[in-house]
C-alpha cells in the first residue's frame, strides 16, 4: 500500500525485524515504515493514529527486547544530517538528526575539532535514541554534553524544543523513557561541545588503559582509541553474538543499605551516587554464579555478567525466563531488586 503525499511511503506488512534488533530475536511487525523525511514521519504517525495502531519508534534496535509478534506500526527512524553552529567562547553547538548513527557521529565531531563525546564512542544505535536513556559510559553521560533537542509531539502534531531541564535526565532515564513513553519522537539532538580538549579520565579502567600506553595527558583521539579498544575487548559484538549491552541497571541503594551489605559481603563493588550508592549489578550476578551460564539458547556472557546474550536461535521469551531467574537469585542473596535496562516490546 502506498500513501500519497509529497513524499510517498511504502507500507510493508508482516515485516521481519530479526536483522533490526541487536539480540537477533525472531520478531515480525504487523506493519513497517522507514521514514527519511519529517513529512514522511508525519504521514506515518497520522496513519497509525487513524487506524488506531500502536506505534514503536525503532532506531538501531540495540536497546530493545522484541517479542515475536509486534502489533501495529513499527517506524524506523532514518532522518539524516549533521551540522556545526558557530562557536562561542570555546563552546560549539553541534546538531545531528535522529537517524544518524551514534558512533559515526562521535567520529565526525572529533574530525570537526569538537570534543566531549569521545568517552561515548562505539555505543551502538542512533542519535535519536541516545537521550531516551541518557546513554553513558566510561565516566560521561549524555546529559553532560547535551544542549537541547527537537521532538514531534505525536498527540498535538507540534514540534517542541526540549532544553536539558525539560528532559528530566537521570541514570539511564529521561522524560521520554519513563514519564511520557511513546509520546515524543526525537527528530534532532544538539550537543554543547568544546573546541578545547577536555578529557574525562575518572573511570579507572580507562585511566589504567591509558597509563599502559604511557599516556598521562592524552588528547581526545587517544581517549577515543582507548575506549574503542576496551569496548572491543570487553563486550560482545552484536553482529557476532546477539546482545543489548548491559541488561540490568546498576541498582541505586541508600548509603545505610550499602554499608549493611558491605559488612556481609566485604568484596561488594559499589560507587557513591548522589545521596546513596550504585551497586555493580555485574558483580551481584557474578556472585550468584551466573557468569557464563546458559539456559537453552540464551545465556550470560562469559566475560561480563551484566550482558545477556542470544547464543543463536534464542527468543525474547527465553531471555525473560533467564532474566527472571537471575533477578530471583540476586533478590534472595542480596535483597536487591534488579531492573531491566532495555525496553521490552510489547511490554
Ligand atoms: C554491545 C552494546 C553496548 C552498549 N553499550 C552501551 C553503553 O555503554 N551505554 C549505554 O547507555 N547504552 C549502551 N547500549 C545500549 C544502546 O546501544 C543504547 O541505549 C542506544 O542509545 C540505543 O539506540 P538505538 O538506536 O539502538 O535504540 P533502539 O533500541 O532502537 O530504541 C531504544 C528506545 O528508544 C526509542 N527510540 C528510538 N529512536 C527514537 C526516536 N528517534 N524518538 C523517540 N524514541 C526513540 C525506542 O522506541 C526504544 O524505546 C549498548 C548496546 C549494545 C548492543
Amino acid at each position: 500500500m502506498n500513501l500519497s503525499g509529497p513524499s510517498t511511503l511504502a507500507l510493508q506488512r508482516d515485516f521481519d525485524l530479526c536483522a533490526l534488533n541487536s539480540f537477533g530475536f525472531p520478531s515480525r511487525a504487523e506493519y513497517f515504515l522507514r521514514v527519511e523525511t519529517l513529512d514522511q514521519l508525519r504521514q506515518a504517525v497520522a496513519l497509525a493514529r487513524k487506524q488506531g495502531w500502536p506505534m514503536l519508534m525503532l532506531g538501531g534496535g540495540s536497546n530493545l527486547v522484541l517479542r515475536e509478534h509486534i502489533p501495529g506500526l513499527v517506524i524506523q527512524m532514518a532522518l539524516k544530517g549533521r551540522q556545526v553552529a558557530s562557536p562561542e567562547a570555546g563552546t560549539v553547538l553541534v546538531s545531528a538528526a535522529a537517524g544518524e548513527n551514534w558512533h559515526e557521529t562521535v567520529v565526525w565531531t572529533l574530525q570537526q575539532g569538537c570534543y566531549g563525546l569521545e568517552n561515548l564512542a562505539l555505543i551502538p544505535g542512533t542519535v535519536g535514541a541516545a537521550p531516551m536513556q541518557n546513554i553513558g559510559a566510561y565516566g560521561v553521560e549524555l546529559e553532560e554534553r547535551f544542549d537541547s533537542l527537537l521532538a514531534l509531539d505525536t498527540e498535538s502534531g507540534d514540534i517542541r524544543r526540549f532544553d536539558r531541564d525539560d528532559c528530566r535526565f537521570g541514570y539511564r532515564d529521561s522524560l521520554f523513557k519513563s514519564v511520557a513513553p511513546g509520546r515524543y519522537i526525537i527528530l534532532e539532538v544538539t550537543f554543547a561541545l568544546s573546541q578545547r580538549p577536555c578529557p574525562v579520565l575518572r573511570y579507572q579502567a580507562l585511566a589504567d588503559a591509558l597509563a599502559l600506553r604511557g599516556l598521562t595527558a592524552p588528547d581526545p583521539e587517544q581517549v577515543f582509541e582507548a575506549i574503542c579498544e576496551i569496548r572491543r575487548r570487553k563486550l560482545p559484538d552484536p553482529a557476532v553474538v546477539g546482545n543489548a549491552g548491559s541488561f540490568f541497571k546498576n541498582p541505586l541503594v541508600s548509603s545505610a543499605q550499602c554499608e549493611a551489605l558491605r559488612e556481609r559481603f566485604p568484596g561488594l563493588v559499589a560507587f557513591a551516587a548522589g545521596d546513596g550508592c550504585k551497586l555493580a549489578a555485574g558483580w551481584l550476578i557474578d556472585q550468584c554464579g551466573w557468569k557464563g551460564r546458559r539456559l537453552g539458547q540464551v545465556g550470560v556472557y562469559h566475560q561480563q555478567a551484566l550482558v545477556l546474550v542470544n547464543e543463536g536461535g534464542g527468543t525474547a521469551a527465553e531471555l525473560l525466563q533467564l532474566s527472571d531467574r537471575i533477578r530471583g537469585s540476586v533478590r534472595e542473596r542480596f535483597g536487591v531488586e534488579l531492573e531491566m535496562e532495555p525496553r521490552l516490546y510489547p511490554a
